[in-house]
């Protein structure tokens, strides 16, 4: 069979099989396929239509007709290569596709080292009688150029093939046919140079296959499994090995003939720069994961020290700034900073709207402080700052941030309302961290202890106070077991006509180391450890057996009790107190609860719930200690209530304050007492405001109630007020009565 055709069966054999192959390529599974499928049919197409080219002019001398197929197999195989090195898996990192050419390119230059320097520089010598291929022949270059592009294509496949992500096995055999194209390919094209027809079509039909396999291997890829990226390999492995081979053809070469020769030269020179140039990338490469390595560590780094709800530092951040530059530094001041009933906002309202708080307040702390100054959360609502400069200057901020952090929070339409308290330490009045964190802590506990919604900054005599807070917390335990414990009344008067028409039970703690202390000590110490509970039962108890002697001797007198907040959000409190009445046989008129107006302000919604089921079993409930705190009058609105007690610090107030107080309970239909009246001037001051009942020292202390019942027998002395002016008034004495 001539080559004439041979030839163009083979071709058409190739082209009937490319068409096939090609045209499901036309649509790929997925968006990342289109482009390598793309470059496989662009490959498969050229090669096939260069084999047409050739088999066209088939007769004409040997350099035309390679020419067609020659340029169109070393451009369809660059195409496969282009194509392979897009598919997925094989080479996704950055610069990993210029790697894997380079490394296959060494394979392939190293392959060719060693067959040209042991076998084919020798079989020419002995077969053409010289080595050194013509290059003023067009032949050299037409099987020289697709040479050495199907060796390197050989190297780049194997190099991708072995490197690829799993699932691997499609593209293994990708890599495999594309292989296979360029070798088969070759030797069609050579065959075409060299041999007779029955060879060509034999390599065409090899040719044919590749191509077939080719295109089916490739439908059979899809996605790579993801990993991370780490630092690629230096490639230095897969350049030892042939390497090594180049190194020993060498010396077997210069054994045997005693010299080397030009093109093993030429190639020991490729294969040298191809090393520098893939070392040269290796470098690169680890250069930029060694920076990457670093800005993930920065961020970690950062992370370790960040609070991730506010993004402000955290204790760990606080610490280090503290142990690197507070004590023994420049001026600094801590500030401890706490968030005042913060927890009832979690428990009535969510953690989320806590959260939301939360995230406020850091807001909050970081827009009012100076630069350079460090706002941390050490965790729940307690916040720490570290300010550089003096403490006068840090009272300055702190007095600035109690504002800030007490105005109200918008949390999913309703406000919210908290104050902080805060407690500073020079960074001078410690030694070391520890003591500096142990000051900060301690001045923000007198702070709380203080009545909250305050700063303190640290005094050595903290230290006793915390002793003592301490020795008060731990005895108060066992004071009713004790029964240490006991209750005087102090009575509460209407004028001008002097009479007792109610008293207010007030607990007192007799210890017998520690001597007299005072409600105004013990009850909030009692209240952040949950004591309070406890100590109100108690006195709720006795305070009703009492009013049941009171009104078995024919008295009349109604009683106040102060309740804590934490009594409002138990959940059977209203029906503990139908039971101690109904134990007693006390009218739930004759008791009055009273909750401060500051506890209240902080949870509305439960409160009014509570409030409204004690009120429905007649229980009456009074807003003590009114004026004191910060309760908005769309507050006291909501709030059932049968009384509004004025607290003391107002009524020292010139009159207008307490007038507007009586006239606002007018409006609402509350009757008011004022608390605190010690002098004269005080009682006139209340009086003509038109307040009808009246509590304090001046018209009784608390006193036992043996006392009590002697003043119920008679009348207290009223001192006669200067005539007051009329502020249409309520007579508040009358309205109890009648309530
Ligand atoms: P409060 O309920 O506002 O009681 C009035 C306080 O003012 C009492 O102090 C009373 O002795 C004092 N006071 C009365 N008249 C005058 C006066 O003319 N001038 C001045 N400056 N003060 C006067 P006390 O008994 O030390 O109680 C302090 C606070 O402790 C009470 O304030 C109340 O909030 C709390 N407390 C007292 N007993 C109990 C209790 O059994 N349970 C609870 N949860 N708290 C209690
Ligand atoms: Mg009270
Ligand atoms: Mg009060």
């Amino acid at each position: 069979m001539p080559i004439t055709v041979g030839l163009p069966l083979a071709a058409l054999i190739c082209a009937a099989l490319a068409v096939v192959g090609v045209a499901p390529l036309r649509r790929a599974p997925v968006s990342r396929l289109r482009t390598p499928y793309r470059l496989f049919a662009a490959g498969i197409g050229v090669g096939v239509l260069g084999l047409l080219g050739s088999a066209a002019v088939g007769g004409v001398g040997a350099a035309v007709r390679l020419g067609p197929f020659a340029v169109g197999h070393a451009v369809s195989v660059v195409l496969l290569l282009a194509g392979l090195l897009r598919l997925p898996g094989a080479a996704d990192q950055r610069g990993a596709a210029l790697r894997h050419a380079l490394d296959g390119a060494l394979l392939a230059a190293c392959a060719l080292h060693i067959t040209w320097t042991l076998f084919v520089e020798h079989a020419l010598v002995r077969h053409a009688g010289r080595a050194t291929p013509s290059l003023s022949d067009p032949r050299t270059f037409l099987l020289g150029v697709p040479l050495l592009v199907a060796l390197a294509a050989v190297g780049i496949a194997g190099v991708t093939a072995g490197r690829a992500r799993p699932p691997r096995a499609a593209l293994v055999l990708t890599g495999v046919g594309v292989a296979a194209t360029a070798m088969t390919g070759l030797c069609l094209l050579v065959s075409t140079r060299y041999a007779d027809g029955p060879v060509v079509l034999a390599f065409g039909l090899g040719y044919a296959v590749s191509l077939g396999l080719t295109a089916t291997a490739l439908r059979r890829v899809g996605p790579a499994v993801q990993t991370e990226a780490g630092l690629p390999g230096s490639g230095i492995l897969v350049a030892l090995v042939p390497v090594g081979g180049v190194i020993i053809a060498a010396i077997i070469r210069m054994a045997v003939y005693g010299s080397t020769d030009n093109i093993s030269i030429l190639i020991a020179t490729v294969i040298g720069s191809l090393i520098a140039v893939r070392q040269m990338l290796a470098n690169s490469a680890a250069r930029r994961y060694a920076h990457r390595l670093a800005e993930r560590e920065a961020v970690f780094k950062e992370m370790a020290y960040t609070d991730a709800l506010t993004g402000l530092g955290n204790r760990r951040q606080l610490m280090r700034v503290l142990y690197e530059n507070a004590v023994g530094g420049p001026p600094c001041v801590l500030m401890a900073v706490d968030l005042d009933g913060f927890k009832n906002i979690n428990d009535m309202r969510g953690h989320d709207v806590g959260d939301a708080v939360l995230v406020e307040v850091g807001r909050r702390l970081r827009a009012n402080l100076r630069p350079g100054d460090v706002a941390t959360r050490l965790g729940g609502d307690e916040f720490a700052v570290l300010m550089w400069g003096r403490l006068e200057e840090a009272m300055r901020v702190a007095e600035r941030l109690l504002a800030v952090l007490g105005a109200g929070y918008d949390t999913d339409g309703s406000a919210v309302f908290l104050s902080a308290s805060i407690g500073l330490a020079g960074c001078a009045t410690a030694d070391d961290v520890p003591s500096l964190l142990h000051n900060a802590d301690l001045s923000l506990r007198f702070a709380k202890q203080r009545g909250k919604s305050r700063v303190e900054r640290y005094d050595a005599a903290y230290d006793r106070w915390m002793r003592r807070r301490t020795t008060v917390e731990q005895e108060l335990r066992g004071a009713i077991e004790r029964e240490e414990l006991s209750l005087v009344y102090q009575p509460i008067v209407s004028v001008p006509e002097g009479r007792p028409v109610g008293v207010e039970a007030l607990v007192r703690w007799h210890h017998p180391k520690l001597g007299q202390i005072s409600p105004a000590e013990f009850i909030p110490i009692a209240e952040e450890s949950g004591l309070v509970t406890r100590i109100d039962r108690w006195v709720l108890h006795h305070a009703c057996h009492q009013l049941s002697r009171w009104i078995a001797d024919g008295h009349d007198p109604w009683v106040s009790v102060n309740i804590s907040i934490r009594e409002l959000h138990l959940s059977g409190y209203v029906d503990e107190v139908v039971e101690v009445l109904r134990a007693h046989r006390v009218p739930p008129q004759q008791l009055v609860l009273e909750v401060t107006e500051h506890a209240v302000a902080l949870d509305l919604d439960e409160v009014v719930d509570r409030l409204a089921d004690l009120r429905a079993v007649g229980v009456r409930i009074a807003l003590d200690d009114f004026g004191a705190g910060y309760s908005s009058l769309g507050q006291l609105r909501r709030l059932p209530i049968d009384l509004l007690k004025i607290d003391k610090s107002l009524v020292g107030e010139p009159a207008p304050l307490v007038g507007v107080v009586v006239g606002l309970g007018a409006q609402l239909g509350l009757s008011v007492v004022a608390e605190g009246v010690t002098e004269r001037a005080q009682q006139e001051i209340v009086q003509s405001a038109g307040c009808r009942l009246v509590q304090g020292e001046l018209f009784g202390r608390a006193m036992p109630a043996e006392h009590v019942e002697l003043l119920f027998a008679t009348e207290i002395p009223v001192p006669q007020p200067r005539p007051a002016q009329d502020m249409g008034q309520v007579d508040s004495a009358h309205e109890m009565r009648q309530s």
